[in-house]
């Protein structure tokens, strides 16, 4: 048997000012290709791993032209996509292979394209129309007909943090595999719903996606050779941005349909509970000092700077969450992280324990957002100079080599604030302790993360439930999103009931042109079902970037 395994991943934030060059795609000077790939994949937790694992298990030879995975981002440039994009279709057109198995996230934008999958599978189709395609996608993605169309099987994550990738691709592999023998003929339903669930309501520890994705592993006991639910990426301007459903069957299209339908009806039922709370910054901090302080075990308070998490598209400099956090004097923090390269370049010229004053963050224009967000000014000792790289220990991307860039750690006396000058989320619990900080025994960690957090950290913490909640039970929730004043869950497209028959209004604009007509606005409280909606686009991104500036 000869298998082709490729993998393209980035999930494009349409608003973010951050670029996305070929050189992003890598942790380090960009896309892994042919055996370096293989090594640096192999044996690890990722969708990636699974392949690799699968094809050596059957004895099959292994063609991996390329690895290329980038932090989410501005649209993919062109030439970027083209250079990974031809280097997939150049190995398929080859040839002799039985079967090709796609490690994809499924919400890529580009500079000309809305579906970048969906393009790279239509030209693999249009090269080879018959080898059976596997793909596996991030629970993020936006559907598109044309990467159901040119696959043969499609599965998602079922996690959020997602610590499913390895499984999912598994998943999917094994299903190609089936069909490769002849055991199985498999068949596709998708759809999408008009719902953008706000990412801070998507974790699968929480009600609804908890139960969703739980419907969606019963399914299989009832016919489906797959079931997935996709939340969507929602800071996209595109189409079909937004939640959708897709349903593998042997042959069954039917079931499929139905187990479709039936996931889609449920997720719609509980839009509402995909809308965000929000609670201004300055309550948020205040609510995070009147609690008691951690007795010896209990874990950090967790303070989440989620609006500018560069595993959304942020840029990691804004500093208004940490500015709030000194100006009202909380103490033993420490924080993850500011991005500012040439900070970290004088923190090392100065040298360790050297006292400097610094101006970090806020270097970075944000077109989308027009709000200021100033750069700001501590003092400290340098604490730590590191080159920033560690290894995953998991249980997300386990094993998987992480690189911050330079990176310094200076500390203010109340602070010790990581200085990076790659964009890494803080996802592993060794992002803090490659760096010498035991966020186990700090008062207050500041994070910018959204959910991924819980993946490496979410145990530290005592409480991991949903941000910006208030105490519950006998211990305080431990979590506090100090930033957000919109919730989004309309989107630009036409809503489905009666009820919520209008579409949401206004034109969008961004990069990319409006796919939907501008229409008479309808105030968000003449829309039952729904307490706030998102009536404008670029608003939504504005605050999804960086809602704390304003
Ligand atoms: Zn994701």
């Amino acid at each position: 048997m000869r298998l082709l395994i490729a993998m393209m991943k980035h999930e494009t934030n349409t608003f973010s000012p951050v670029p996305t060059p070929l050189a992003r795609f890598g942790h380090g000077p960009g896309p892994l290709y042919g055996e370096a790939a293989i090594r640096a994949y192999c044996g690890t937790g990722t969708g990636l791993g699974a392949y690799l694992d699968l094809a050596q298990r059957e004895g099959a030879e292994i063609v991996l032209p390329i690895a290329a995975g980038a932090p989410p981002s501005r649209p993919v440039e062109d030439s970027a996509y083209t250079q990974i994009t031809d280097t997939i279709c150049e190995a398929v057109a080859r040839g002799g292979f039985d079967g090709i198995m796609l490690d994809l996230h499924g919400a890529m934008v580009t500079e000309s394209l809305e579906d970048g999958e969906g393009e790279l599978l239509k030209r693999l189709r249009a090269i080879d129309p018959v080898t059976p395609i596997a793909v596996s996608l991030d629970m993020h993605a936006n559907l598109y007909d044309a990467m159901i169309a040119n696959a043969t099987v499609v599965t998602g994550y079922r996690t959020y943090p997602h610590i499913d990738t390895y499984e999912t691709a598994q998943l999917a592999g094994e299903i190609l595999l089936r069909a490769i023998r002849g055991e199985v003929k498999p068949v596709m339903a998708w759809r999408n719903e008009p719902m953008l669930p706000h990412v801070m309501r998507q974790g699968t520890d929480d009600h609804p996606n908890k139960e969703l994705q739980h419907r969606c592993a019963a399914m299989r006991a009832e016919g489906a050779l797959a079931a997935s639910l996709f939340t969507g990426f929602p800071h996209a301007d595109i189409t079909n941005a937004g939640l959708s459903a897709v349903v593998v069957t042997d042959g069954d299209l039917k079931l499929a349909e139905e187990l479709r339908d039936e996931l889609l009806g449920r997720a719609w039922v509980e839009r509402e509970a995909f809308v965000y709370q929000i609670e201004p910054l300055q309550q948020s901090v205040a609510r995070a000092t009147a609690m008691p302080l951690p007795q010896a075990g209990d874990g950090p308070i967790v303070l989440l700077d989620h609006y500018d998490n560069c595993a959304s598209g942020g840029t990691m400099d804004t500093t208004v969450v940490l500015a709030e956090i000194l100006r009202q004097g909380l103490e033993d923090v420490a924080v993850f992280a500011i991005y500012d390269p040439a900070a970290v370049q004088q923190t090392i010229a100065a040298g360790i324990g050297a006292q400097v004053t610094l101006s970090i963050g806020g270097k970075i224009a944000m077109p989308a957002i027009p709000a200021e967000s100033p750069p700001l000014t501590v003092t400290g000792a340098v604490k730590t100079i590191s080159n920033g790289r560690y290894r995953n220990r998991g249980p997300m991307a386990r094993g998987i080599a992480m690189d911050m860039g330079p990176t310094v750690v200076l500390d203010t006396g109340a602070a010790e604030i990581v200085l990076i000058s790659r964009h890494v989320e803080p996802s592993d619990l060794n992002c803090f302790i490659s760096l010498g900080i035991d966020p186990m025994q700090k008062r207050y960690v500041m994070l910018k993360s959204r959910i991924h957090w819980r993946a490496g950290l979410g145990p530290m913490a005592p409480t991991t439930g949903s941000c910006n909640s208030t105490r519950s039970g006998a211990r305080s929730t431990r979590s506090i999103c100090p930033t957000a004043r919109i919730s989004c869950a309309g989107s630009g497209r036409r809503l489905r009931s009666a009820a919520l028959s209008r579409p949401s209004t206004h034109r969008c604009s961004s990069a990319l042109p409006p796919r939907n007509p501008p229409v008479s606005p309808t105030p968000p409280e003449h829309r039952p079902g729904i307490r706030r909606l998102a009536p404008v686009r670029r608003e939504r991104a504005r605050h999804d970037i960086a809602d704390h500036r304003s």
